[in-house]
């Protein structure tokens, strides 16, 4: 990646059912922004989409519950959300939501696209009515025992113990939620996608991959083995209506969340040109025709979502494009991109639990946010996140790599190295002639340029960030080996400004390379250092109106064209310093009881 490319940094939908926690920002958020941010530092043109995900029954059954309607369950969760991401200060070109009449158009335009060309067809199925009433009984609205686990309280749709999808007609013991009575189950109509059409060609695709995480492409290889039919549609109020003559206007049947919910990554795209005020630029991205051949797509996720990456999504894009085995011809969009890579993370357990909203095995982003920084948690993520195993966030171990790593180890060498600075020339000194150490000390920052930035863009940002502060652990060992702070004597002075110099310069340095993970102290360090202006820009909060009529909603967005690129940048000398105010905070060891405090114990 060399010259210059398209980046599609397409980020996993978070479900708008209540705020997230820091087990989901650990596996899609912090590492699609760390990856955005360098990419765009190193001179791509990055475009980063991604939305709450609002359709689907658990939404529909939750605002039953709460008395409110889905629409309105969905604007309270969507802007929590969108606070959450803030907060963090996560880089969306645009993030929005699958509520938008633009997502709704698109969604429809691939369904009729697949339609057209022969990869949607309609299959009748068993569906449940009410005895009592005759009416359809809406999937959300049946439980009984889940055949493969065997949980009670299973859906009409969807097992939430084991998170298996199921048809209502699978269900052991079935019920209605309502009054209890047992659905009668009589035959329907549901569209069904045709995915044993595309198992040549994602086949065929998956071999051309390079450079995927091998658990991800062996994983996803094998789903090709048993590649079935797959409903598209459901017997639900709640979501994009069927856009078919004689199933547009029924009320009782909706297109699938999940197949609705993938298709954002590209109607979040045409949303982000269509505001950016030339609605042609999302093909930059997404065409597959010459002048998209620049373009490249990295889909973020956890591991549950993979089959929504690397089969469902690419046969949806294949299909609309005539790709698969019945062939047919593109839709208004033209050939759409396959992903280039599909990202994905393993779980993040606390106290080595399961995350659990119920038992109080959680911390939501926004009280995280509320007592600690969001450097502090970014920091975490990237150095002890679920990149590649499956890892446990425990309070002891926050707190350590805080202490230990970015305030005894970052913010030390930079408090150290701009204090004395400060108090002994009150701006950068120029350097004098150079020792062997000065010349060695610098190298070690510049190739750090290289092996963290190769590093990033191969999705290893565990040891990425290893790198980076491998530089700092560098500095702070030629600062205290010169020790800058003993050469006060006149004759001493000229090699003291030499050595603050170059310090200043690896600590510019080092600020560079970590500012794709720590984007708001990265900011500080630089004024520190004298600069003016945007250094690590951030994304910001802005109420939109919708696009085509519908009610309004927050989106965040931002100018991310300014600030650092990815490379040294000579110090200017007589640059005025001050005295630095700390970057982190060092965190109390008492603060591990307290959050252990606000844990759930075990339900027993
Ligand atoms: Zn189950």
């Amino acid at each position: 990646m060399d010259t210059m490319s398209h980046v599609l940094a397409a980020v996993a939908w978070p479900y708008a059912n209540g705020p997230r926690h820091i087990g989901h920002v650990s596996g899609f958020g912090v590492p699609s922004d760390v990856f955005s941010r360098f990419m765009r530092m190193a001179g791509h043109d990055v475009l980063m989409v991604s939305g709450t995900d609002e359709h689907g029954t658990p939404i529909q059954v939750q605002a039953d519950a709460d008395g409110v309607t889905p629409r309105q369950l969905a604007d309270r969760y969507n802007r929590v959300i969108v606070e959450d991401l803030h907060g963090l200060g996560l880089s969306y070109d645009l993030f929005t939501r699958t509520t938008t009449r633009n997502h709704y158009a698109i969604v429809q335009e691939l369904f009729e696209g697949l339609h057209r060309n022969g990869y949607i067809v309609a299959r009748t199925t068993l569906g449940a009515i009410s005895p009592s009433t005759g009416r359809t009984l809406p999937d959300r609205y049946i439980e009984g025992t889940c055949p493969i686990c065997g949980y009670d309280g299973a859906r009409g749709d969807q097992c939430d113990n084991c998170g298996n999808q199921l048809d209502p007609e699978q269900l052991l013991n079935p019920r209605s939620r309502i009054n209890g009575e047992v659905p009668k189950f009589v035959e329907t109509e549901h569209f069904f996608l045709d995915l044993p059409a595309f198992a040549e060609a994602i086949g065929g695709w998956l071999d051309r991959r390079e450079n995927w995480r091998p658990n991800v492409l062996k994983f996803s290889r094998n789903l090709l083995d048993d590649l079935q039919p797959r409903a598209i549609t459901r017997d639900l109020e709640w979501g994009v209506p069927i856009p078919l003559d004689g199933w547009r206007d029924r009320n009782d049947k909706r297109i699938y969340v999940w197949f609705d919910a993938v298709i954002g990554y590209l109607s979040a795209s045409i949303e982000w040109a269509r505001r950016s005020g030339d609605p042609e630029a999302w093909r930059q991205w997404w065409s597959a025709d010459a002048q998209g051949k620049d373009a490249l797509g990295y889909y973020f996720m956890g591991k549950d979502n993979i089959v929504f990456h690397s089969v469902i999504w690419p046969a949806l894009l294949l299909g609309y494009s005539g790709e698969g085995d019945k062939g047919g011809t593109a839709g208004e969009f033209g050939k759409l991109n396959l992903p280039t890579e599909v990202v994905s993370s393993e779980y993040l357990t606390m106290e080595g639990k399961k995350f659990s909203s119920s038992r109080r095995v959680v911390i939501y982003v926004r009280d995280f946010l509320e007592r600690y920084d969001a450097d502090a948690l970014r920091y975490f993520i990237a150095a002890a996140g679920p990149e590649s195993n499956d890892t446990d966030f425990t309070w002891a171990e926050f707190v350590r790599r805080n202490n230990d790593e970015l305030v005894a180890g970052w913010g030390n060498l930079v408090n150290r190295s701009i204090s004395l600075t400060a108090k002994n020339f009150g701006e950068i000194p120029a350097a004098g002639p150079l020792t062997p150490e000065d010349e060695a000390v610098l190298e070690v920052a510049k190739t750090g340029f290289a092996t963290v930035g190769e590093l990033i863009g191969k999705h290893r940002q565990k040891a990425a960030i290893g790198e980076a502060m491998r530089v700092v652990a560098e500095a702070n060992r030629y600062l205290s080996e010169q020790a800058p702070w003993k050469l006060k004597s006149d004759e001493d002075k000229p090699r003291q400004a030499t050595v603050l110099h170059v310090a200043l310069q690896v600590v510019s340095d080092a600020n560079t390379l970590l500012t794709p993970f720590l984007p708001h102290s990265a900011q500080k360090v630089f004024e520190l250092l004298g600069g003016e202006g945007v250094h690590a820009p951030m994304p910001r909060i802005e109420e939109v109106e919708d696009l085509d009529g519908g009610p309004g909603y927050p989106v965040l967005t931002g100018d991310y064209k300014v600030g650092a690129r990815w490379e040294s940048v000579p110090l200017v000398p007589g640059t005025p310093l001050a005295a630095p105010t700390p970057v982190f905070r060092k965190l109390d060891p008492s603060v591990v009881e307290e959050e252990l405090a606000r844990l759930g114990g075990d339900e027993s």
